[in-house]
Formats: C-alpha cells, structure tokens, sequence
C-alpha cells in the first residue's frame, strides 16, 4: 500500500511502499478513501508529542470501509462505512472509563496518527471502540473533517450549558470556526461570529450567524455586553491576546470554553466572581461523539468548506493548511 509518513521529527514527508498492516487483537483494519489535514498533524511531523516513535503516518480525520476484522471484535463487519478521529480508543475499565470519561482513559493514550499510524494511508488499523458509523448522506471526504474539527465544535457546544435562543459567540472563522457557527446557529442559538476584517462578514451570515463582530473595527467584548452578553463564548482561534479581548463579552453565568490550544490566557478572576462566570477547556469526543457530529450534520446541513488533494500532493496540502490560506479544512482522498 501507499503511505505517506513522517521519517522523524521536522522531517519533511515521503511517500512509501508499505505491506498492508493484519489487524491485531480488538481493532479492525479500515481501506481509507479520505483523511482530513488538521493543525493538529504538527505534533507528528514537528515531532511535540512526547515519546512519539518514527516513522509515523499522521492523520486522524479518517473515513474508509472496514475491510477486515480482528477475531472476537463484536458489532463491527466489513463493508462498513466508518470513521476514526483523534481519541483512539480507551480500555473500558480504568476508573475514568468506568465512570464514562472515556476521554481520559488511565490505561493508555491512544491517539490515531501520534500513538499509531492515521490515515495518510491507503490502509490503516484501528481500535474497534474509536470506529463512528458515517451515514450515507455524506461523502468521505465531506464527512472527514467532521470528525476532529466538527466533533470539537459540535460536542463542545452540545455540553456548554446554552440553551436554544440564548447568545453563543464564536471567536474565529477558520477551519473549527466555520463549523463552530454552522453548529450554534443550526442549535437554535443566537449567534455570533467574530473575526477580523470586513470581508468575512458575508460569510459570517452565509453560516448562519445572526451578529458578525468585526474586531479591527469594535471592541468584542463591549459589542457582546450591547446584545446582552454572551451565555458562552467558543474560543477556536490559538491567540491568547484575541482571546482576551472577548472575554469581558460573557454575560451572567456565561461560560468561555477554549479548543483553541494556547499557552496562557489571561482573565479577570473579579470579573468572573461578579458573574459567576467560567472558563473551560474541552477534549474533542469519542467515537461515538463523532457519530452524534455526523448525524446532527446530515439533520441539520452542516458541511465543512473542503479543499481536496489526492494522496501523493499530501506535503502541498499539508501545507496549504499550515499557510492558513485554506478555505476552510484540507482533505486527502486515496
Ligand atoms: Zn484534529
Ligand atoms: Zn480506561
């Protein structure tokens, strides 16, 4: 098979032959017809991942066919259509699991693409419990990006605290924050888009947004508190400055929820305890998390805005993701 992978840290990537990876115990093997290129790959090929071992084949916004299945792997059959994010699976029996915080499994830490091989790959193995079923409405390279970006979206805002009708900004209006509006606004929130320059306010309102802060021009924070003040902020940019600047936006027991992964924030703890407010991070979800993803995106019309290369271009489109020139996510078909 072919495989695209990183030989060690900073390196840049090759093309390779590999043979086609046997499904060991509890995982099945998947033929990939689509990866999605998230920011997230640069832990892989800039090697910040701790005690990663090379060569690595990154990836994990997967969607592929299950084409053989490990003996004594319940549910799972080939021919299925599935999908496997960045939470690779978890033991099902550590306190955490047993008490449904799958995310932070104590056993192991399986990530697709880091702790093994993803989805830059005609071929790759997974764990049985990180496999999502994609729903027929969705092509593979429309449900990819679905399941990193979409699920870190869609499951933060799901288990925010807002409520039908209440405000819901998001900052940013890259690749997470372009499914970010899609999600608030199909949820029945009022929602506001925020970003920087004029030209992406007609976009803003294409997504669904109802409000679109231009920051170059006002102050986020005081144009939130004029439409009442934000019930949570969704933070998906990686700029703790711009972040900063929003926070003072939250209404009363508003929450600021950050996936965008910045050093250091810095917030008012007066200003949180006169309105109860909170700040908190969120982990993208499970599998079965991405599953709800792509369900609630056939429901409701979601799509992510997608460029799509062939395999063999992955060094040009993983590059045009990390130029931030894309519009919106970058996606590899087999
Ligand atoms: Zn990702
Ligand atoms: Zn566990």
């Amino acid at each position: 098979m072919r495989a695209v992978q990183v030989p060690r840290p900073k390196a840049p990537f090759e093309i390779v032959e590999r043979d086609i990876p046997e499904p060991g115990p509890g995982t099945v093997r998947i033929k990939v017809q689509a990866c999605g290129i998230c920011h997230s790959d640069s832990y892989t090929k800039e090697g910040l991942f701790p005690g990663m071992q090379y060569p690595r084949v990154p990836g994990h916004e997967v969607v592929g066919v299950i084409d053989a299945v490990a003996p004594g792997v319940p549910r799972w059959t080939a021919g299925q259509r599935v999908a496997v994010g960045w939470h690779g699976g978890n033991c099902g029996y550590c306190d955490n699991c047993r008490r449904g915080d799958f995310f932070a499994c104590q056993s192991f830490t399986a990530i697709t693409g880091i702790t093994s091989d993803g989805g830059y790959a005609e071929y790759m193995i997974a764990r049985s419990e990180a496999l999502a079923l994609v729903p027929d409405e969705l092509s593979s390279a429309e449900a990819a990006p679905l399941v990193c970006a979409g699920v870190t979206t869609f499951n933060c805002l799901r288990n925010s605290g807002a409520r039908p009708g209440e405000l819901v900004a998001v900052l940013g209006l890259g690749g997470l924050g372009h499914l970010g509006v899609q999600f608030a606004a199909r949820a029945g929130y009022r929602t506001v888009a925020i970003a920087r320059g004029q030209d992406k306010e007609a976009l803003a309102h294409q997504l669904g947004a109802t409000y679109y802060i231009d920051t170059l021009q006002k102050d986020p924070s005081a144009e939130l508190l004029t439409l009442g003040g934000a019930r949570v902020i969704l933070a998906t940019i990686t700029d703790g400055d711009a972040m900063a600047a929003v926070v003072g936006g939250l209404g009363t027991n508003g929450t600021f929820m950050t996936i965008g992964a910045v050093p250091s924030l810095t917030v008012s703890p007066v200003q949180l305890l006169r309105g109860r407010q909170s700040v908190k991070g969120w982990y993208s979800g499970t599998s079965i998390d991405s599953q709800d993803t792509l369900a609630f995106s056939v429901l409701s019309g979601v799509r992510s805005m997608n460029e799509v290369f062939p395999l063999e271009r992955a060094a040009e489109a993983y590059e045009r993701m990390t130029s931030g020139k894309a519009r919106f996510r970058v996606v590899l078909t087999m």
